[in-house]
């Protein structure tokens, strides 16, 4: 496979070749940057008239400064008065010269470096030199590529929530551009396709920076990133410190994710290595197939739990436990203590009865109404318009301020509550709300303990903050989760719990990368309103990609058919804990001739009607087919190659499939054939 790029002699760029295939044309800006000035920025400032509240709650939380935006120079590179372009067998150096910045002529020059790596990938950064007194560098978009692949006429994977991607066949152009943030629980991952020719696009990053992919248009594509210092002259970083990696990719999006897999696991969140070398690892973690989430103080959570009990006998179940403080949802953050009269009781009852009572609680947030905000305040994220940053997730609650995880009294504080919730509830568990899920904030607090605007910090502090209470828990046998999939926790935390909804274009893009390192939980999915046959195909799919099932509110106690559903799988996943939970996810079943699908019709997760929403309108179903023998590859804890094969629909199937890391389809490859009766789950190993 060869990646071949082209640039005109002003240094922009015409394209991105893979074996011929042409990626990223038309030329245009390869950089944009912005500078701050602190006049400029003292203007600002006083326009800021309120308290840098946004509104969280809706489904695009808006990310924009939109005051600081304003107070930006934003400089192209088509602004360079030189340009000069050198080309070895080793790299492609592009520099541009004589850059003016506001009325200081020739006050910038910029350097592009392209090192050509022996694989054939290339690693792309960029670095200024700013010789203005005025202006400092803030943030960079660096490479910008432009229509990556034109509208309609490529496959492109993109980040998403949860399990990391999607897979979008033969891709428009899009209206409104995309913002996805990190960290977060995005991967800095895409790739694109056209056939089985592919681009693999990524920020490998080992220090976890604050950045964003931008994605408009015809999969125009920019890795956006405040810098270290972002606009303080004499301070500012000379660029965003990270390498962007293009590289040519043969085969599926399953190849990205094995790239992306080889740089991942020697980053220092993977330090601790596969679970089934980790004697530390809290197994306990691993061995829950099914989770519930509830709100309910102590007294109907224990009627609760003891029903999860009864219709889940044979394995421990886990129950996330909302409203266990004396205050309630997002009222009262982190003053959570004294807990209801009667939390540690409970605790300790389920775990006589073999169940995990998860006590919530936020890692990021401070509610502004509570008296102890006065006084944590300082501590809160800053605003480049010198406003403190507070989130709104819902108009009956409060405020809440994101807190800056490098600041020591905030760690104290969460290191606190965190033990208390081990000592004095007795709790075998944690949840920490939004670590691993929600978006690094810009602090530009000077007085805190970090570089300010972009860099490194965030999840610096958080690892200063957190590894200590992980340490702790796991030295008790007991485990520290937060939502998401944030992949610069993974050394600080134990596992993941993941809720958003599902969608046909889902692909376990985190799953190819790290199972086998950590521990994901959730399937949410409404279990009112879902057929069986919808319901066992997505349940199965959760399952097979490497998820423990569940977050499910306790209405499904109440779904007889849906509970039996989750028996059968919750069986299955217990008797193959070598691959589900310890084991490494390698690919899907790949079928020699279409297998007949199953219709599916998925209405994601039903609004928890005890807290919030009192009105309900079912939103309209997911609908795609599914194959009806799904199935995925897994190396076993003890090296074994397993099929772990379903068949959903309500017939007896026979179908021929492709063995694992067989040569895809090439005449006179060898072929299995796999017989299911309806339902069947079946774990096949390679011979
Ligand atoms: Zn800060």
């Amino acid at each position: 496979m060869k990646l071949e790029t082209n640039f005109t002699e002003r240094n922009e760029l015409v394209d991105v070749r893979v074996d011929g295939a042409i990626f990223a044309t038309g030329g245009g800006d390869l950089w944009t940057a912005w500078f701050s000035s602190p006049e400029v920025k003292a203007a600002a400032t006083a326009e800021a008239t309120r308290d840098g509240v946004l509104d969280a709650a809706v489904p695009n939380w808006p990310i924009e400064e939109t005051v600081t935006d304003r107070m930006l120079l934003r400089v192209e590179a088509s602004a360079a008065i030189s340009f000069k372009h050198t080309e070895t067998d080793a790299e492609t150096v592009l520099l541009y010269g004589g850059i003016a910045l506001g009325d200081e002529p020739g006050a910038l020059d910029a350097e592009v470096r392209i090192a050509k790596r022996p694989d054939g990938s290339q690693a792309w950064s960029i670095r200024f030199a700013n010789r203005s007194r005025t202006w400092a560098l803030y943030k960079v978009a660096f490479p910008r590529l432009n229509r990556v692949t034109r509208d309609g006429e490529g496959d492109a994977l993109l980040p998403r929530d949860d399990h990391g991607a999607r897979l979008y066949r033969a891709r428009r152009a899009q209206a409104e551009p995309e913002i996805v943030p990190y960290p977060a629980f995005h991967p800095m991952v895409c790739a694109f396709f056209q056939g089985d020719t592919g681009l693999y696009v990524a920020a490998e990053d080992p220090d976890a920076r604050i950045k964003r992919l931008v994605i408009e248009g015809e999969q125009c594509i920019a890795f956006e990133a405040p810098v270290e210092n972002a606009g303080r002259p004499g301070l500012a970083a000379e660029g965003p410190r990270f390498e962007v990696v293009l590289a040519p990719l043969k085969g599926d999006w399953w190849e990205a994710a094995r790239r992306y897999r080889s740089f991942a696991l020697r980053q220092k969140w993977a330090a601790r290595g596969p679970i089934k070398d980790n004697p530390s690892y809290p197994r306990r973690l691993c061995q829950i197939p099914l989770w519930i989430n509830i709100h309910a103080h102590p007294k109907e959570a224990d009627a609760i739990r003891l029903r999860v009990k009864e219709a889940f006998p044979d394995f421990p179940t886990g129950i996330h436990w909302h409203l266990w403080q004396h205050s309630g949802h997002d009222e009262n953050y982190p003053e959570y203590f004294p807990a209801q009269p009667g939390t540690a009781e409970v605790i300790a009852r389920a775990k006589a009865d073999d169940q995990e009572m998860l006590p919530y609680a936020n890692g990021r947030l401070w509610t502004t109404s509570t008296g102890g905000y006065e006084v944590a305040r300082p501590f809160a994220t800053l605003n480049y318009d010198g406003t403190r940053r507070a989130e709104i997730y819902h108009p009956a609650t409060p405020p809440l301020a994101a807190m800056c995880p490098c600041c020591e009294p905030w760690q104290r504080v969460v290191r606190r509550f965190t033990s208390r919730i081990l000592d004095e509830l007795g709790a075998g568990s944690i949840f920490l709300d939004q670590v691993g899920s929600m978006y690094a904030v810009e602090c530009h607090d000077p007085s805190h303990n970090h570089a300010t605007g972009g860099g490194a910090w965030w999840v610096d502090g958080y690892r200063q903050m957190l590894d200590p209470v992980r340490r702790d828990a796991n030295s008790r046998g007991a485990f520290l989760v937060t939502e998401g999939s944030g992949e610069y926790c993974m050394d600080f935390v134990d596992g993941y719990m993941q809720l958003t909804d599902r969608t046909p274009r889902d692909v376990p893009f985190w799953k190819a990368v790290y199972t086998g390192y950590t521990s994901f939980f959730g399937s949410p999915e409404n279990v009112i309103d879902d057929d069986d046959t919808s319901f066992r195909a997505l349940q199965t799919r959760e399952l097979f990609w490497g998820n423990a099932l569940g977050w499910f509110l306790p209405e499904v106690l109440d779904c007889r058919s849906k509970c039996e559903i989750l028996r059968q799988l919750c069986a299955f996943r217990q008797e193959n804990l070598d691959a589900l939970a310890y084991g490494t996810l390698l690919d899907e079943l790949r079928p020699a001739e279409p297998i007949p699908p199953v219709q599916c019709a998925w209405h994601g997760r039903r609004p928890n009607f005890g807290l919030f929403d009192k009105g309900f309108e079912l939103p309209p179903a997911r609908t795609c087919e599914m194959p009806s023998v799904f199935g995925t590859w897994w190396r076993t804890d003890k090296g074994e190659t397993v099929l772990l094969a379903a068949n959903l629909s309500d017939e007896e199937r026979t179908v021929r499939h492709i063995p694992c890391g067989a040569a895809p389809r090439p005449e006179g490859s060898p072929r299995l054939t796999l017989s299911l009766a309806p339902h069947e789950l079946r774990r096949i190993p390679l011979r």
